[in-house]
């Protein structure tokens, strides 16, 4: 503990970076973590204190879950204190939602955790693996004055630092997957790393709070042009949900049929949350500003501004699971609460 080196946990999750091809059936599997660091020698190289721990069963993140995420808050939690920062290596596929998700249940977090992954395994000659978890490691161990520089949830994927909360995968084929196109990069690494610091969340100057209570009863309703009667109330019939996103066209925009209307009136009335969020990837959502949304505001359908649909979930569920009045909640989502819309 006296060295000056800072220090950085590297938490294996799984994900492409870390597969290999099956030889009999040839999908990528993950693979154990001995067997991804064997493949980047230059991880001795540091001059980081670098520890690890590897889940038992690394996952294609497909299969990523809320008690992941739970299992991922607490074991920064318990390792909070030791170590500078932390690196995830988790799938492309989820990282987006984990990112969200670790946004909203580690609160006033004063250090980086960056998530980050490939596209291509890293024992593949051009994989994108390599440069994406040593960049990550170096932003996480990056310090000015000695304090970390980034203090927030990241994604770091080809060569450009992304706020967590804001980003979604875009590309299923391209190294540059990720996308944040409500909120600028907040580092971009090339000779150097160029962060941007005006964009950085500032210090809150609070100890980290970390939540664990998260509820999964949301459902979603997707909107399109001829969306039947039938489906719709099937949606919003489910027994049990507290919430429902629906998706909307445009600035947050949806049918004004009047079966429409009172179907979602009677969500609400029941004190399910309706939140809406646009299908539009950029831009945000501004009930009022057509006809086509002022019904919707008038009921009492909350804006979810210019939140991301991965984000939106997260912060549902975060907030979903405090025991608080449903005005609380409400408000908590018209709220930035970490840097997730821009109000
Ligand atoms: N299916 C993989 C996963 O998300 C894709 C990736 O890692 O890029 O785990």
């Amino acid at each position: 503990m006296s060295s000056k080196k800072p220090s950085v946990l590297l938490i294996y999750t799984g994900g492409t970076i870390g597969m290999m091809q099956d030889a009999r059936s040839g999908e990528l599997k993950p693979f154990n973590f001995k067997a991804l660091t064997e493949q980047i020698p230059e991880l001795e190289k540091f001059d980081i204190r670098l520890s690890s721990v590897s889940f038992q069963k690394p996952i294609d993140s497909s299969n990523m879950h809320p008690r992941v995420w739970i299992e991922l808050a607490n074991i920064i939690r318990e390792n909070y204190k030791k170590f500078d920062g932390f690196v995830i290596l988790h799938g492309s596929d989820t990282m987006s939602y984990t990112a969200s998700a670790l946004s909203f249940m580690l609160e006033n977090l004063g250090k980086p955790v960056i998530l980050t992954g490939s596209q291509l395994p890293i024992g593949v000659i051009r994989t994108d693996g390599k440069e994406n978890l040593i960049t990550a490691i170096e932003i996480a161990a990056a310090q000015r004055n000695r304090q970390p520089i980034v203090k927030e949830v990241c994604v770091y994927f080809e060569y450009k630092l992304y706020r967590g909360n804001r980003t979604f995968k875009y590309n299923s084929a391209h190294f540059d997957a990720f996308k944040s196109p409500n909120y600028p990069v907040l580092a971009e690494a090339g000779v150097d790393i160029q962060y941007n610091t005006s964009a950085l969340l500032k210090p809150v100057h609070k100890s980290l709070s970390v939540h664990t209570n998260l509820v999964n009863d949301i459902a979603i309703l997707k909107l399109f042009p001829g969306m039947s009667e039938k489906v719709t109330s099937a949606i919003l019939n489910t027994p049990g949900i507290r919430a429902v996103i629906i998706e909307t066209f445009g600035a947050g925009n949806a049918n004004t049929e009047s079966w429409f209307i009172n179907a979602l009136k009677s969500v609400i009335d029941k004190n399910i949350i309706v939140y809406n969020v646009t299908q539009c990837l950029e831009g945000k959502v501004i009930q009022g500003m057509y006809e086509t949304s002022s019904a919707l505001k008038r009921i009492g359908v909350i804006s979810g501004h210019d939140i991301t649909f991965e984000s939106a979930i997260a912060k549902l569920m975060y907030v979903l699971g405090k025991r608080q009045t449903l005005a609380k909640s409400k408000k908590m989502l018209l709220s930035n609460l970490r840097g997730e819309i821009s109000v």
